[in-house]
């Protein structure tokens, strides 16, 4: 928790611990967030913040990290490239974690960059692991064996899926079927082409969330991407896909652009007021059903 949060996170004052331990145990028991092939050093496949958080909302951030194992030495790409937005979504760490316990609901976060393997794609997609991305070659993702490929789903791809899954579970069970939100950043420029939008919102047929979030939004003056810059209606994802749009769940997909988020201080402007924007109207979600 940051200073600024203060007024928007009276609601996280009280603990709830043992609803903190339910979500925990839940998640632990569905599978170690360290599977085997972490070395000591290595963080954990998946933070899971304000586990006790009480609104029936998940906070999910496929690419928030961007981690890489000391044994597989960088995948052969200098300090310069893993900084960049192909390895992960720059500002999304401090705003989902800050949203959390704003919006006093657990969030699970991703630690370990895309280029391992894409959390948010089928495994079976060609953009899983990627040998070439944004023109940058990845050396340590040619010529992988099937072996090789089934070890980086096994590591970074099933650990966290297993917590989300276990996490909507154990939410259904508690404080009510989740909303999803879904943290991602966008970079600001493309093949010499500068996007527009400030923020896009994704999303399907389910306008509960987008609908009014994306009216919020514009009622600030700022430029929002209805479906753009990606489409929420092609289902390439995986993450929504898998785990959100089959069951009918309340769902939103934020995209932020990375030059909006680029540093402390407008990560902690973003999350506040994506916070108040999202809070009404979770609220009036759970008053109608
Ligand atoms: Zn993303």
């Amino acid at each position: 928790m940051r200073a600024s949060d203060e007024n928007s996170v009276n609601i996280t004052e009280t603990p709830a611990p043992e609803a903190e331990h339910g979500l925990a145990a839940h998640l632990a028991a569905a599978g170690p967030p360290r599977p085997d092939g972490l070395g000591v050093a290595d963080p954990d496949v998946y933070d899971v913040v304000n586990p006790g958080g009480r609104r029936p909302v998940l906070l999910l951030a496929d690419h928030a990290g961007r981690a890489i194992p000391d044994g597989l030495g960088k995948l052969g790409l200098p300090e310069s490239e893993l900084a960049r937005h192909i390895a992960y979504d720059p500002g999304v760490d401090a705003i989902t974690r800050h949203m959390a316990l704003a919006l006093d609901a657990p969030a699970i976060i991703h630690r370990y960059s895309r280029l391992l393997i894409d959390p948010n794609r089928p495994l079976n997609d060609p953009t899983s692991i990627c040998q070439i991305s944004d023109g940058t070659i990845v050396p340590g993702n040619r010529a992988l064996s099937m072996a090789d490929r089934q070890a980086r789903a096994r590591t970074f791809f099933e650990p966290y899926h297993r917590a989300v899954a276990a996490a909507i579970d154990w939410m259904k069970g508690r404080t009510g079927p989740p909303a999803v939100v879904s943290v991602h950043s966008f970079s600001p420029v493309v093949r010499g082409r500068r996007r527009p939008w400030e923020i896009g919102v994704l999303w399907g047929d389910d306008a509960r969330l987008p609908v009014p979030f994306m009216e919020k939004m514009r009622a600030e003056g700022l430029c929002v991407g209805d479906n753009e810059p990606y489409s929420g209606r092609n289902l390439h994802g995986y993450t929504m896909e898998t785990h959100v749009l089959p069951f009918g769940y309340a769902n939103i997909l934020l995209e932020l652009r990375q030059d909006e988020v680029a540093d402390a201080a407008s990560q902690d402007l973003w999350a506040t007021r994506l916070e108040a924007a999202l809070r009404p109207i979770l609220e009036d979600l759970n008053k109608n059903g």
